[in-house]
């Protein structure tokens, strides 16, 4: 192999052509490898059948998002926001585990299996339980010792249910709540991270035989929100299988690799990574998380290998690789999903 190039992950690339970004970054730089084969629908999965939806049934899933964000706080160059974000998953692991599932209307159930319309979709009226998840999550905050989310249970303090409700809109909205950016900052984390408590407890509800086919594959089949990002898992025996994860409701489902997880175009997606020696630790730290970019709609999604980092955690180790998406972001693309427990504005404890 030439110095300066890296073998896709793929194993698919035959010599991809380079481009280095982030020049005078220090080390730090992206490779674009520019040749991917192409995988059509049924190519995969030959061999023995795999799931098209994986609801999230593991109930310590808040619990290990926690434990990542503190691994990854370990030395790293934002650990205290990692560790600030680990104190907040485990706030919604307590309140997760709080109370039952409230029963998914027979109605939506039936849509979802007949017409793959998301049963417990975002953009229906909202349900006002997940204020109660809040509710939790902003005592659990308000009684412990991190003072950045002591002070902001503090700052929810001041917005009754319609305003909390308002915050909520502005999250699915793209937007902030009132005027204050800095208050919305501040809060919004806490919001979005009962949001997900919420709905994830209600997916988990489900039954896989409830999950009709939806036409896209750039939207949950659940709940019809953006995706984190994509991870590679691994599928003996067959090409390894990416599946898309829910920011809201955690479902994770299938997409055709080589595919831009916004416009679904197979023709200009491009793969971007930090740049790095492939032999040292060090470098398989960064090498499992790339951008997957798409020239056709200029937005990007990050791709993690779970082969190359075995106890990744979408949730944590996407909020752990924030060089990435700021250097992806100078190259001129938009990140087509959210993180809803992070929003650019919250500032890290000194
Ligand atoms: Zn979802
Ligand atoms: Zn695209």
């Amino acid at each position: 192999m030439d110095p300066g190039l890296r073998r896709d992950d793929d194993g698919e690339a035959s010599r991809p052509s380079i481009r280095h970004l982030g020049a005078g970054r220090g080390p730090v730089s992206l490779i674009i490898p520019m040749t991917q084969k192409i995988l059509q629908p049924g190519e995969i999965g030959e061999h023995q059948p795999f799931p098209n939806v994986v609801l999230p049934n593991d109930p310590e899933l808040f619990a290990n998002r926690a434990r990542r964000f503190k691994h990854l706080s370990d030395g790293h160059a934002m650990s205290q926001l990692l560790d600030v974000l680990g104190k907040l998953a485990h706030a919604q692991h307590l309140a997760y585990g709080a109370r039952p599932p409230s029963m998914i209307p027979a109605e939506a159930l039936a849509q979802s299996r007949e017409h793959g319309m998301p049963a417990l979709s975002y953009q229906s009226e909202r349900l006002p339980d997940w204020q109660h998840d809040l509710e939790h999550i902003r005592a659990t905050l308000k009684s412990g010792d991190e003072p950045v989310l002591k002070e902001a249970a503090e700052k929810l303090d001041a917005f009754d249910e319609a305003g909390r409700e308002s915050i909520a809109d502005a999250i699915f909205g793209g937007g902030i709540a009132g005027d204050d950016e800095h208050t919305h900052a501040m809060v919004a984390p806490l919001v979005g991270a009962a949001l997900q408590v919420s709905w994830t407890r209600q997916a988990a509800s489900m039954n896989a035989n409830d999950i009709g086919l939806i036409g896209s594959s750039t939207v949950c089949p659940v709940c019809a929100s953006r995706p984190i990002a994509s991870v590679i898992e691994v599928a003996p025996d067959q090409s390894n299988l990416r599946y898309l994860h829910c920011s809201l409701c955690s479902t994770q489902w299938h997409m055709v690799r080589v595919t831009c997880t916004a416009c679904e175009s197979t023709k200009s997606v491009t793969y971007l990574s930090l740049n790095g020696a492939e032999e040292d630790e060090p470098s398989r730290k960064i090498s499992f998380a790339r951008a997957e970019a798409c020239d056709d709609c200029h937005t990007y999604l990050k791709i993690f290998s779970r082969e190359k980092e075995p106890m990744m955690e979408v949730g944590a180790d996407d909020l752990a690789t924030l060089t990435l998406d700021m250097l992806t972001d100078e190259a001129g693309y938009l990140r087509s999903g959210p993180n809803l427990l992070f929003s650019p504005g919250v500032p890290e404890s000194e």
